[in-house]
């Protein structure tokens, strides 16, 4: 075994969740000696980590809720297929967390968030290399850059704050003119005036496939994926022994919860109560879009993100408070069409699917990695939010380290659980 470790040979590691975080997690624990299962209610990769924009963004550290995000409080409630929007029925459950997440949107937090969310981001390709590297999934990744593009003058004086926020830790930002962004991306349309380019983006171009590909890895090399709903835990002395699922018990010797928006039951049984909710969003994907892009294209006032996938076309994005398990309304999907035809002016759209998926989002907009505080043999691996896909090799790495007895790589208090 690669990076084989005696602290952890022969042990046995439950992980609850196969989307990228768990089967991320799967990958590098095994690698590092475990005996993995990994347990999912659907297929591997067919949760949040099957629909979303790709994007591998080492410059994703500015958070969803920015100074200024209370004046769109109004419009969120009234207009459903606003970008940001709450379902009236579930405003009494949504309305203590969207407080605490109104909070975390000071210039202060906002600064420490993009600290943490950086310290993590910046290590994402090498987090990934060797995962990568052994599962084979070199072709899934495209070093391309990520193209923002503006249609007003005032968009770009706007996003001036959060393109700071990164210069100011070194994340590198080139402007371009609306002739420049054509020359890059010919297939977008006049009314781009503006755009910025962010050189060290890297995207995939099949999210759900390379949470697919770690997990059947894992399993060639002896692990365990398993189709079954889990319950709840069995707990002996020592804290919890057994996870329980609807298709009978699984020992394990270490549990890791890495069930995405769904993890907030399940971590109040394994000792901590975490302020996560989901925060739906929507796609649409354009099967024969009849137009090329080179690398993701956002749009940055229709909060929308273009990327050229390996099944078409993907316009994705919007960020919806309904619960986890509320029926979708695809009228959102249909917006992100329509605005996706809007800055591509030759897009075919016929035959366009819709998807939602829920983003695991905490109240500070970082994930919970870390140790539980009650059970020792109980370590937490959700929360990503917008950056999940980013920090599939970095919360593997960070998992393994704390599964081995060794000083984490990076400190860990931003992300611990009790941290509420
Ligand atoms: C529109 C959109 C665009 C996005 N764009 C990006 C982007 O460009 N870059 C980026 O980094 N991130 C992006 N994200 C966020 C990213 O998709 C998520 O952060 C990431 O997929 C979370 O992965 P996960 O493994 O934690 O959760 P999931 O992929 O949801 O996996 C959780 C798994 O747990 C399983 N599960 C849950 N409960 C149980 C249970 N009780 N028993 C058994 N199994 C269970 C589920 O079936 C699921 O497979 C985007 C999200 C959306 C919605």
């Amino acid at each position: 075994m690669a990076n084989g470790d005696a602290s952890a040979s022969g042990k046995s590691v439950a992980i609850i969740g196969a989307g990228i975080i768990g089967a991320s997690c799967a990958l590098s624990l095994q690698r590092a000696g475990f005996q993995v299962t990994m347990i999912d209610k659907g297929d591997a990769g067919g949760g949040c980590t099957l629909g979303n924009s790709g994007s591998l963004g080492i410059a994703s550290i500015v958070p969803l809720a920015t100074p200024g995000i209370i004046k769109d409080v109004p419009k969120m409630l009234f207009d459903p297929l606003q970008p940001l929007s709450i379902r009236w029925a579930y405003l009494p459950w949504t309305l203590p967390w969207l407080i605490r997440y109104i909070r975390n949107s000071t210039v202060k937090r906002v600064e420490k968030i993009a600290d943490s969310r950086d310290a993590l981001l910046k290590g994402l390709f090498e987090a990934y290399k060797p995962l990568i590297e052994a599962s084979g999934a070199q072709d899934l990744i495209k070093h391309t850059g990520l193209l923002s593009v503006f249609e007003r003058d005032d968009g770009l004086a706007h996003a001036q704050y959060g393109l700071n926020l990164r210069r100011n830790r070194g994340i590198r930002v080139e402007e371009l003119s609306g002739d420049e962004v054509r020359e890059r991306e010919p297939a977008v349309g006049p009314t781009v005036k503006h755009g910025v380019l962010f050189p060290d983006v890297a995207y995939t171009v099949n999210p759900q496939r390379l949470a697919q590909t770690f997990a059947e890895h894992v399993v060639r090399n002896g692990g365990i994926l398993k189709r079954a709903t889990v319950t709840g835990f069995e707990k002996g002395p020592d804290g919890p022994s057994k996870v329980l699922t609807d298709a009978g018990a699984i020992e394990a010797d270490l549990i890791v919860l890495a069930a995405g928006a769904w993890s907030k039951p399940l971590a109040t049984e394994l000792g901590a109560t975490v302020p996560l909710q989901a925060m739906r969003g929507y796609h649409s994907m354009m099967p024969n879009p009849g137009v090329t892009l080179n690398s993701i294209v956002t749009a940055s006032e229709r909060r929308v993100a273009l990327t050229p996938m390996e099944g078409g076309l993907r316009a994705s994005g919007t960020a919806e408070f309904a619960g986890v398990d509320a029926a979708p309304n695809y009228d959102r999907a249909d917006v992100l069409t329509r605005h996706a035809s809007g800055i591509l002016p030759g897009l075919n759209v016929e035959g366009a699917k819709r998807w939602m998926g829920s983003r695991p989002a905490m109240v500070d907009s970082q994930p919970v990695i870390g140790r539980s505080p009650r059970y020792d043999n109980v370590l937490f691996a959700f929360g990503h939010d917008q950056i999940g896909i980013a920090l599939g090799g970095v919360t593997g790495k960070l998992i393994t380290e704390l599964a081995t007895g060794q000083q984490p790589s990076i400190d860990l208090t931003p992300y611990r659980p009790d941290r509420f």
